[in-house]
């Protein structure tokens, strides 16, 4: 984690400073609609503690990474698509088009969903 970057947007959501479609919290966890969905179910599903991507994450604190993953599950439950099948995307990074320097799981379903690529 850096902890001298500036806050990212995710944190300020988190802290209730940008409003957000919440669809679950809980102490380690964090999960919002996302603003701009590309599937009919998509949510964000960030640690509270920021790492800036799902490989620092996993190096610095894998009981976490499995808290995140569960709460993926647990929102796949809320939104109805445990059983139809969902994505779950980590984009990591300048190629995979990562904007926001917070890990954050992409669950994605709610649709059959095209194939992934460039
Ligand atoms: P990335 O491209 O970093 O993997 O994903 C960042 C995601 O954050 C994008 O899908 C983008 O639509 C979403 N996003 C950007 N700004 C906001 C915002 O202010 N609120 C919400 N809910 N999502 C946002």
């Amino acid at each position: 984690m850096d902890g001298a970057a500036a806050e990212t947007l995710f944190e300020r959501i988190i802290a209730g400073e940008i409003p957000a479609d919440v669809v679950h919290q809980d102490e380690a966890t964090f999960a919002f609609r996302d603003i701009n969905p590309q599937a009919r179910v998509h949510v964000l599903v960030v640690p509270r503690k920021r790492y800036r991507n799902v490989a620092e994450l996993a190096a610095a604190d894998p009981g976490l990474l499995a808290d995140l993953l569960r709460s993926c599950r647990t929102v796949a439950g809320l939104e109805g698509i445990e059983e139809t099948g969902y994505r779950v995307v980590f984009n990591t990074d300048a190629d995979a088009g990562q904007t926001v320097f917070h890990v954050h799981a992409h669950v994605l379903g709610g649709e059959q969903l095209g194939l992934f690529g460039s």
